[in-house]
């Protein structure tokens, strides 16, 4: 699969916020946002002004700036998109909770993960499982009901340690219930758009696909 290889903080520079990609660092003062500020990223990133945008450019960023935060690449993103226009209710709201129901995403979210990436990880090398079975499909979508859990071997994990015991000052969605002092959470509820974050502007993705 294709994946993106470049310095993840050139993202979030790009983007002019915090996408939150890279675990802690994105919460301590060594984050690129917090040293060098919302500049764009390059040689001349310090000198050139960030464009007011507007109409397709506004458009197009948003949804770059989405697809980076999930970490979706642009055929999966899209087929996200046909996805939601096909489903019942708002589509930019079905988008995003397609998207925050990827088992990656639940596995950040659950907190045994400091970042979407390092979950991805987590999920591709086998450690999770979902109802006891492994399951190692990023994109897998979770439903109400999955209890989601790390295989017994990877329980030590020194990265699903630390990630898990500092979850609570990252702070974990209300659809994900922790069970008692397992390591593991169950899917109570579908995510609705206000557990997702609030800086998206998803109608400026739906204006753009709709043209
Ligand atoms: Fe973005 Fe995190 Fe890098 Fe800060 S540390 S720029 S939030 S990826």
């Amino acid at each position: 699969m294709a994946r993106y290889r470049d310095a993840v903080c050139r993202l979030c520079r790009r983007e002019g916020m915090k996408l939150f990609l890279k675990g802690d660092r994105c919460f301590k003062p060594s984050c690129a946002i917090e040293k060098r500020g919302t500049q764009p990223p390059g040689q001349h990133g310090a000198l050139a002004r960030r464009k007011v945008l507007a109409g397709y450019g506004q458009q197009l960023r948003e949804k770059q700036k989405v697809k980076r935060m999930y970490f979706v690449l642009e055929k999966q993103f899209r087929n996200y998109f046909e996805k939601a226009v096909r489903q019942k209710g708002v589509t930019g709201e079905n988008l995003l909770i397609l998207l925050e129901r990827r088992l990656d995403n639940a596995v950040y979210r659950a907190g045994f993960a400091t970042s979407r990436r390092q979950a991805r990880q987590l999920v591709s090398h086998g450690h999770i499982l979902v109802n006891g079975r492994k399951v190692d499909i990023p994109s897998f979508q979770v439903k109400v009901g999955d209890v989601i859990s790390v295989k017994e071997k990877s329980l030590k994990n020194p990265h699903i340690v630390t990630a898990w015991e500092t979850a609570s000052g990252r702070g974990r969605p209300q659809w994900l219930m922790v069970n008692g002092d397992q390591m593991s959470v169950t899917v109570t509820a579908l995510p609705r758009r206000e557990d997702i974050d609030a800086n998206i502007n998803e109608q400026l993705i739906v204006e753009l696909y709709s043209k």
